[in-house]
């Protein structure tokens, strides 16, 4: 019997249990490639995953993790052979299929994509999910016919994971950047991640008017709700916001004014089940517009055993930056 380390959630009659523990090798799932898992990374939804705050385990027992920047060990899949190093982000991962925090996954090499060039498995994972999204939300907005200009964009959750990607990608492809946050502390290191100016979380959390004084060409929002709505209603004639997530709350309490009078779109970003061309696409953008000095001054690093307390402080708003998870 082979068994590694990882991070087990199991169901209980109160709720679920969470544990750094040994896992039989033989009870991996069915996959065509088996990796050794190098980093990982703690995300938001693992944050959530591991307090069981929302329903994103749906299978029990459950490795968690939603990220892996790993090497292949074996493959019958034509794409991989042993020895080629690889990210994989989402597909279900720590979610339907076992995750991210163990010594080893087995997974599908439909769902890998090939470390680029010129990043490490420890950067990869420094970027994530969270920074892949970011990027995701970045071409979207660029499709809308965003392009760096006079008028600045805004980023929500800013001192968080996407919204330090967010940051750091928008300033250096030329944008000027507002960052909204709840921690005024953290200006110093948003002025030095590249924004021009910071605005307190407050100022978008106010009861929401139809429309507002045009204040940004659009936005990349990872908060949701009243904070969504209120940077819909300040985005300028023709903008976009690319919506990518619920911080603040699920709901969007918003009335359609901007579409229809400003001509303002919302894009819906998706990083789960993002078809992989789109991905590559993400990770080569990645590769070549994030300033790589940036992603050193937004990470810190902890091992398996500090994962489940890092969890619990993602969720409660404590993270600035990104958390790499070193393995292997
Ligand atoms: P983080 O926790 O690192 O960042 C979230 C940030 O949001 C916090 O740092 C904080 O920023 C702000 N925030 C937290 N709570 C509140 C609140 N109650 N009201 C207003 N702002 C708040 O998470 P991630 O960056 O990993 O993820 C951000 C969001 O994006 C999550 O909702 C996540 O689920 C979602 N997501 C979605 C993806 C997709 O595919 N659509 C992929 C990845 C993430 P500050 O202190 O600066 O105000």
């Amino acid at each position: 019997m082979t068994t590694f380390k990882a991070i087990v959630i199991n169901k209980t009659d109160g709720g679920q249990a969470v544990q750094l523990t040994g896992f039989d090798e033989r009870d991996l799932m069915d996959g065509d490639v088996t990796v050794r898992v190098d980093y990982s990374t703690v995300n938001y939804k693992d944050g959530l995953a591991i307090t069981g705050k929302a329903p994103v385990v749906r299978r029990f027992p459950m490795i968690a993790g939603v990220d892996l920047a790993g090497t292949v060990v074996s493959s019958t899949h034509p794409a991989w052979r042993p020895g080629d190093n690889v990210i994989l982000n989402g597909w279900g991962l720590g979610e339907t299929h076992l995750g991210a925090y163990a010594e080893t996954a087995r997974v599908k090499g439909d769902w890998l994509v090939r470390l680029p060039a010129g990043i490490s498995a420890r950067e990869a994972m420094a970027i994530g999910t969270a920074g892949y999204t970011a990027m995701l939300a970045i071409m979207a907005l660029e499709r809308a016919g965003i392009e760096p200009k006079r008028d600045p964009l805004v980023v929500t959750g800013a001192a968080g994971g996407v919204g330090s990607v967010a940051v750091a990608l928008l300033a250096k492809l030329g944008y000027s950047v507002i960052a909204s946050t709840g921690r005024p502390q953290e200006a110093d290191y948003l002025k030095g991640l590249g924004a021009s100016e910071i605005i307190a979380r407050n100022e978008l959390t106010g009861p929401v008017r139809p429309l507002g004084k045009e204040r940004w060409a659009g936005g990349i929002d990872a908060v949701g709700s009243t904070t969504l709505a209120n940077v819909l209603a300040m985005t300028r004639y023709g903008g976009a916001v690319a919506a990518c997530g619920l911080a603040g709350g699920m709901d969007l309490p918003a009335t359609v004014a901007p579409f229809i009078l400003r001509g303002v779109s919302l894009l819906g970003i998706d990083s789960v089940m993002c078809p992989l061309p789109l991905r590559e696409q993400a990770w080569q953008r990645l590769a070549r517009d994030l300033d790589r000095s940036k992603i050193a001054a937004m990470v810190s690093e902890i091992g398996l055993d500090d994962v489940i307390a890092a969890g619990r402080r993602i969720v409660e708003g404590q993270v600035r930056g990104r958390i790499v998870v070193k393995i292997g």
